[in-house]
Order: structure tokens, then sequence, then C-alpha cells
């Protein structure tokens, strides 16, 4: 890491950076959603300091269905259903719909990224905001599903639905795994935004395109994995001051 404190000339670097790339992918986590009201799973605010994460383990699912779902419901349906996206997700929107952004990796299951407008997003752990029947795997969104009575079952076939995101115990969507690799060795510039870095193998994404050559700027309240590690360009804080700051950059430039 260079400096911790945003000089002038990191953001006027990682602005031009920005402006000149050719295969710029972002790789965004939970910070990113923190400013529309999403806590993070993790730390004194995180969403496991209030709820048992056990709810999320695959095999507890199968066998305490009911349990799981009213947890399930609580969180990602009556929460997480009502959040907004904020000004980082709709600048990372509009860095693609300028041709500046080619491809959007994401841990978030938050569904923000798309409703911001983003297009090319790739998502490492799922969508919460899709339901899937195992089964039959027909797809439901959340209100074509009735969740006063738990757990939900498939129309089709009555088998117990599942939301569409990533459970403890696992493995990741093929096609968005494969896809993200392909991005991260292809990009010349990786923006991480409000990651920790610590869950695997959705870390490695920017690792790998480090590998391949990218240049790498973070934007973070804290320091994370990245920052002592691969990070170029650290830019302090919050995610959507520092990306409107940016994108003020970008337009004057
Ligand atoms: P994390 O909870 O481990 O870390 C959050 C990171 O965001 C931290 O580094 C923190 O310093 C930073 N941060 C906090 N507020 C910020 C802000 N306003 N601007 C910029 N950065 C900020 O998150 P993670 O690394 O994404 O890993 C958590 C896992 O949990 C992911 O796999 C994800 O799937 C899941 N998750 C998703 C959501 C969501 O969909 N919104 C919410 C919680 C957890």
């Amino acid at each position: 890491m260079k400096n911790k404190l945003n000089s002038k000339a990191d953001m006027q670097l990682a602005a031009e950076l920005i402006r000149d790339s050719r295969s710029m992918i972002a790789f965004t986590g939970a910070g990113i959603s923190v400013e529309s009201g999403i806590p993070p799973f993790r730390g004194p605010e995180g969403l496991w300091s209030r709820y048992d994460p056990q709810c999320l383990d695959l095999d507890f699912f199968h066998s305490h269905p009911k349990e799981s779902w009213t947890v399930i419901k609580t969180i990602f349906y009556d929460f997480f259903g009502k959040a907004e996206f904020n000004q980082a997700h709709r600048v990372l929107a509009d860095f693609e719909a300028k041709g500046l952004l080619k491809a959007l990796v994401t841990q978030n299951i938050d569904n923000l990224h798309q409703m911001a407008g983003s297009k090319n997003v790739l998502e490492f752990h799922g969508n919460s905001q899709k339901l899937i029947c195992p089964h039959c795997k027909k797809i439901y969104l959340p209100q074509e599903v009735n969740l006063d009575v738990l757990p939900p079952r498939c129309v089709a076939d009555k088998q117990i639905l599942k939301p569409d995101f990533v459970f403890f115990g696992e493995g990741i969507p093929e096609e968005a795994y494969r896809r993200s690799i392909e991005a991260a060795r292809k990009a010349d510039v990786v923006l991480i935004i409000g990651t920790t870095g610590e869950v695997m193998p959705a870390a490695m994404i920017p690792t790998e395109a480090k590998r391949a050559g990218a240049t790498i700027i973070e934007i973070n309240t804290e320091p994370s994995n990245y920052t002592n590690n691969i990070t170029e360009i650290f830019l302090q804080g919050k995610a959507s001051e520092i990306l409107l700051k940016l994108e003020d950059l970008i337009q004057r430039n």
C-alpha cells in the first residue's frame, strides 16, 4: 500500500486508470450495500450477531425447513426485499453503460446491482431475490410466493423452495465461477469495493487478475486482506463517496 490517506494524486491516478482502461472489472462485497441499510454478516453490527447462521447451512435447511425459513424470510424478504440501491451501485451501472466497466463480479446476494441498472453481473453467491425448486428447477420471484405459509412449496411438484443463493456447504454456481475467472484474467484494472476478501473461493478473483497483470484499486472504509497485499491504490472511505468523486474526476477529464 502506498499510503492510507486519499491524496489528490491517488484519486486522480485512479480516475485516469479507470478512464483509460480497456477491460476493467469490479469485485464487490457486503460493504457496497451498507449505505443501502443492509448490514454485513460479521462484526458487532452484523447479521450473525442477531441471527443464527445455521439457518443457511444446507443440511440444517433440509432437516429443519420451517425453522430455517422463518429466519430466511425475516432477513432476506422482509428486510433485504425493501432495500434500495445507493449511489455506489448507480455509479458502477453508469460506468458499464459508458463502456468503462466490462463485468461486475459480486459476492452480494441482494440484487441491488441489477436494480441500479448493471447488466453484466456475475453473481458468485447467487441471488436472494429468486427462489428455486430444487427438484424441477422452476424459478419464482418473492412476490409470486406466499411467504405467510412456511416453508413455501413449488406449485408444480410441492417440493420445498430454496432461496437461489449459495448456502454454507454448497458449491459456487458453475457459470458465474467460470465467467468470473475469465473476466479476471482479461482485466487490466480491478476495482475492489467493500469486501474483506475472506470468503473463498470468491476472494481469489482479484488475486487471479493481479497475477495476469491487472492494476488493483481498492475502496473500503478499513484496510482488508488485499490492502497490504495486492492493492496498488487504496482509497479509504465509504463506497458511494469515493465513487462519486471518481465519477466527477472522470467527467472533468
Ligand atoms: P464482509 O462483511 O466480510 O466485509 C464487509 C467489508 O465492507 C469490510 O471490509 C468493511 O470494512 C467494508 N465496508 C463497510 N462499510 C463500507 C462502506 N460504506 N463502503 C465501503 N466499504 C465498507 O463482506 P464480504 O467480504 O462481502 O463477505 C461477506 C459474505 O457475506 C459475502 O460472501 C456475501 O455473499 C455475504 N453477504 C452479502 C450481503 C449482501 O448481499 N448485501 C450482506 C452481508 C453478507
